[in-house]
């Protein structure tokens, strides 16, 4: 039986972190106001773990919101000692912390793979030094390389986290930055449209603009056609909505963003199916049925594309099509993207 996956979130908002990012609200992104104590960290995991009635699980405690390795000692061995337990009583297999890449050096990954954390993401945001410079990270793309090489050294799985649109950002930068992204060989990533969230820096700044949604779905369906044709885990495509909308003053935010990313990607695929056969009539279109809304698109809009039925079936494989043209011909194609 195949397990089911389950992460514990563990938000630790802006601690640890003597940054001020310009896009950064921490506070409001994650809904958590303050740093919990060991104990209310503690019956969060039993508490979770309660819930979960799979028998075939695979369960992993994750830090996230701040710059873990950025806390006091003190705290992070507090904190750590407590998933180790979940660790050795085997409730969980992995833990899993996220933080910046200037906050990592040999010292620092010794401590983690102690208490076993085997998981790190490191808040990359771009490769490009001057969008980092521009939205104030306080690190370079150097550091950010040497910190990720240093993670896959000491045999962590090693995740990056990366925001388009920031100020200073461009095709020519974000292209970059997925080339160095996958020379680095992360095991997973996530993709973040620039959100302009009340009351931070970035909110202030008259001369920004932010992508538009069109530009953001665009962007995000390069990364994630390139990063997938790399066999790298897309582990997030855009926000988790914040539990008050209100607070995002403007950007490209969309409750069903991945999908909209997704079914841009099909929509590319089948436009070039189309110019392949510019001298054929499509008459039928079959999918899988996890495939088949993607394909319809938002609102029906892919159905632009084809003028003829599209019907799912529950035997096709995902990532398949198959289409009957109206010489009698019928052609299997696939989207190398699973
Ligand atoms: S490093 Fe992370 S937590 Fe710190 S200000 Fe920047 S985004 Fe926020």
């Amino acid at each position: 039986m195949a397990k089911k996956h389950f992460v514990i979130p563990i938000f630790i908002p802006h601690s640890g972190c003597p940054f001020q990012c310009i896009f950064c609200d921490q506070q409001k992104i994650t809904g958590v106001k303050k740093e919990p104590l060991p104990r209310e960290i503690d019956k969060k995991i039993t508490d979770y773990l309660s819930t979960i009635k799979d028998r075939a699980r695979s369960v992993r405690i994750a830090f996230y919101g701040g710059s873990f390795t950025g806390l006091p000692v003190k705290t992070q061995v507090s904190f750590l000692k407590i998933a180790k337990k979940y660790l050795d009583s085997k409730e969980i297999i992995a833990v899993r912390v996220s933080t910046r890449p200037d906050y990592i050096d040999k010292k620092i990954l010794f401590r983690l793979k102690r208490f076993g954390v085997s998981e790190i993401e490191l808040g990359i945001q771009s490769f490009s030094d001057e969008v980092l410079s521009s939205s104030q990270r306080g690190y370079t793309c150097a550091q950010a390389i040497s910190a990720s090489i240093l993670i896959r050294r000491h045999g962590f799985l090693l995740g990056h986290q990366l925001m388009i649109g920031l100020p200073g950002d461009s095709w020519a930068h974000i292209k970059e930055t997925a080339k160095i992204c996958v020379s680095l060989k992360p095991d997973m990533i996530r993709i973040y449209p620039t959100l302009v969230m009340e009351n931070t820096y970035l909110s202030y700044m008259t001369d920004y603009k932010a992508l538009s949604l069109q530009e953001a779905i665009e962007k995000s369906a390069y990364l994630i056609n390139l990063f997938q044709s790399k066999k790298i885990r897309i582990l997030r495509v855009g926000l988790h909505p914040p539990q008050d909308k209100s607070v995002i003053k403007s950007g490209p935010f969309h409750e069903s963003f991945k999908f909209l990313v997704l079914s841009k990607i099909w929509e590319n695929f089948l436009v070039n199916i189309k110019k392949d056969n510019r001298r054929k009539k499509i008459i039928s279109l079959y999918s899988s049925f996890n495939d088949f809304d993607k394909i319809i698109g938002y609102k029906g809009k892919n159905k632009e594309i084809f003028d003829c039925p599209v019907k799912k079936v529950p035997w096709l494989c995902n990532g398949y099509i198959i289409i009957n043209f109206d010489n009698g011909k019928t052609k299997v194609y696939r989207l190398k993207f699973y």
